[in-house]
Parts: structure tokens; C-alpha cells; sequence
């Protein structure tokens, strides 16, 4: 088996706060032997368990690298019980470059998992995750939101699993984030997640989607960085109680919940995040970016329900997904 060749350059034991890299070996034209750096902080603190934090999964979702960002510099050794590992950027290409999928390789890293030692850049950074990082840890939190072509309603989300204690633990630990929505979420298609791979280890793991548009907001960063801070203390590593706070309980019970565009367009909403919406009911047109005088195609939401995400550029392109009803 070929080893993973990304270092850190911290050491993931020591006691006290760190702040280095994962450095991963990167040979290219401008740069022969370089390296991709991707930034890691480590705080531990005696016996305890460990959290893994990571943002920038996709490279244009920002409240993940705000909130860790945050934690990373204001957290105190003396705080923990047991350690916080956090990764702000972890995939760093495509955070630098502001895109969901690294610029490097085209690869989706949410969809890489469970990686490859000798594989691309973002197939090594999967890897070493599922291999080194994500068994060190007892319970992990993967920020996401909606990037540059989705925004959502901000919430925190497990999934069904069928380990029900695990799933419980999964909720107990969501619920704890105290996002202003909880989600019991459906993935269109869960293989090659991180989720999925954090999930089969037997993990307590906690995801989120707290806003998009490629941008975030004064309210959905201070969601972030208050979610955080509740889930360290729910896990007993931070000191301090958790803020506990109202938290709307969300399903996606099927696929019917999601709703994808039969033609390219130009997209007119009938109905906002948060709204609630009834079967049959239009929730969106999409008129036509070629001419005037022609009738636009409607969309009726599938269920009742309440519109948790939205397509958020104004052009839509067949096949994008254009809302997801969520039922409460
Ligand atoms: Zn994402």
C-alpha cells in the first residue's frame, strides 16, 4: 500500500495551542518540489476526547473558515479537555481559488472520499483525512453552506443512520450546535462524502448548511461560530455551558423533497427560504433568456412544506436543482 505523502508539519500529540500546516507535496512547473500548504491548528490539553473541525470542504463556502478561523485564535489550551483539531481550508486550492471543486485536479473533494494515497491533489487530501485524521477524533464537524449556486435556511444536519445509537448521538450533538434549524438530511447521492466515510467509522458527525450565495452574512457567521463553540462543550472539551437556543426540527423524508429545472432560463421565485409552501403550489417559473412573448414553465412544489434552499443565481441551466422543501 502506498503511504499518504502529506505531513503535517505540528505535531497532532503535543499539549498546548500550534498552529502549522498539512503539508502536501505538489510538483509543478513554477515549482518543482512545492508543496500545497493547507493551514492546521491543534490545541490539546490533557486527557479528553478529540473534535475535528474542518471548512472549506468546498472551496467557496465561507462561514466554516470564518467560525474556525475564530476558534483557532481565540481558544486557550487551558480551555480543553482533550483536543481540538481544526482545518479551516481543507481543500486549500479551491478555497484560494474561490470554487467548489480544486482548481488543480477538478475534482469535488466531497465526492473523493475515501481518497487515494496515489491519487490527485484532492484524492490525497481525502485520503489522509479518512486514514490519519478522522480516527483520531471522536466526533467531527464539517461546515458547508451553499456556496456561489445554492443558499439555504441555516441549519445543522445528521443523517439516518442504521446504527440508531450512533444516530442518536449524531442528533444529540446537532441539536447542542443549536443552529436556528436541525435538519435529518437526505444526500441526492451520499457516495464519496465525507460524511459517509466519517459516518462508517463510527463517528459522532455534525454538517451544515448555514447560508451560500458565495458569501456570508454578520448572523450566519455568528451562527457558525456560536454552533461550534455549543458542540465542543456538548463533547466536554471546551469549558462553559452550551448556549442553548431554539432550534426549528427539519426532515427531508424523500426525494420528492428536491426540485431540478427541465430547461436552461431565466428564474423567477414565487416563494422565499423559510416560506411555507403546499403541494401543487407554484414556487418557481423559469422564463425563457432567448426572447420576449413566450410563457414561462412553472414549478409546483411536490410536497408541503418549508423552502429550506434555493438555486441562487438569477440563470438557471437544466438539471440544476431549483429548491429543496423540507417538512417540519
Ligand atoms: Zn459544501
Amino acid at each position: 500500500m502506498t503511504a499518504n505523502p502529506i505531513r503535517p508539519t505540528i505535531s497532532l500529540d503535543a499539549q498546548g495551542k500550534a498552529h502549522g500546516f498539512l503539508r502536501l507535496p505538489y510538483s509543478r512547473n513554477d515549482s518543482a518540489w512545492g508543496s500545497v500548504m493547507i493551514p492546521l491548528t491543534v490545541i490539546g490539553n490533557g486527557e479528553g476526547p478529540t473534535a475535528l473541525l474542518t471548512g472549506g470542504n468546498h472551496g467557496d463556502e465561507y462561514e466554516g473558515p470564518i467560525a474556525l478561523q475564530q476558534l483557532a485564535w481565540e481558544i486557550e489550551p487551558e480551555q480543553v479537555s482533550g483536543r481540538i483539531i481544526i482545518v479551516p481550508y481543507m481543500n486549500y486550492p479551491a478555497f484560494r481559488a474561490g470554487t467548489r471543486v480544486s482548481p488543480l485536479d477538478g475534482v469535488n473533494l466531497n465526492r473523493a472520499f475515501p481518497g487515494r494515497p496515489d491519487g490527485s491533489v484532492s484524492q490525497k487530501i481525502a485520503h489522509y483525512f479518512s486514514e490519519t485524521l478522522v480516527p483520531l477524533a471522536d466526533v467531527v464537524l464539517d461546515y458547508h453552506s451553499g456556496g456561489k449556486t445554492l443558499d439555504f435556511l441555516p441549519y445543522a444536519a445528521a443523517h439516518y443512520l442504521d446504527d440508531k445509537d450512533q444516530q442518536r448521538k449524531c442528533v444529540e450533538a446537532v441539536k447542542a450546535f443549536g443552529a436556528p434549524y436541525s435538519m435529518m438530511m437526505l444526500e441526492i447521492d451520499a457516495v464519496g462524502m465525507f460524511d459517509t466515510t466519517v459516518e462508517e467509522k463510527g463517528k459522532v458527525f455534525v454538517t451544515t448548511e448555514l447560508g451560500g450565495g458565495g458569501t456570508a452574512t454578520a448572523r450566519s457567521a455568528e451562527i457558525a461560530v456560536r454552533g461550534a463553540r455549543n458542540l465542543l462543550r456538548h463533547a466536554g472539551i471546551l469549558s462553559g455551558e452550551v448556549e442553548t437556543s431554539k432550534s426549528v426540527m427539519l426532515d427531508m423524508p424523500g426525494d420528492d423533497c428536491f426540485h431540478f429545472a427541465e430547461r436552461d432560463g431565466l428564474m423567477h421565485p414565487l416563494a422565499d427560504l423559510g416560506e411555507t409552501v403546499r403541494a401543487g403550489q407554484p414556487i418557481a417559473q423559469i422564463w425563457p433568456a432567448d426572447r420576449s412573448g413566450s410563457a414561462p414553465i412553472q414549478i409546483a412544489a411536490n410536497r408541503d412544506g418549508i423552502l429550506a434552499a434555493r438555486h441562487f443565481p438569477g440563470l438557471v441551466q437544466m438539471g440544476d436543482c431549483l429548491t429543496v422543501i423540507a417538512v417540519a
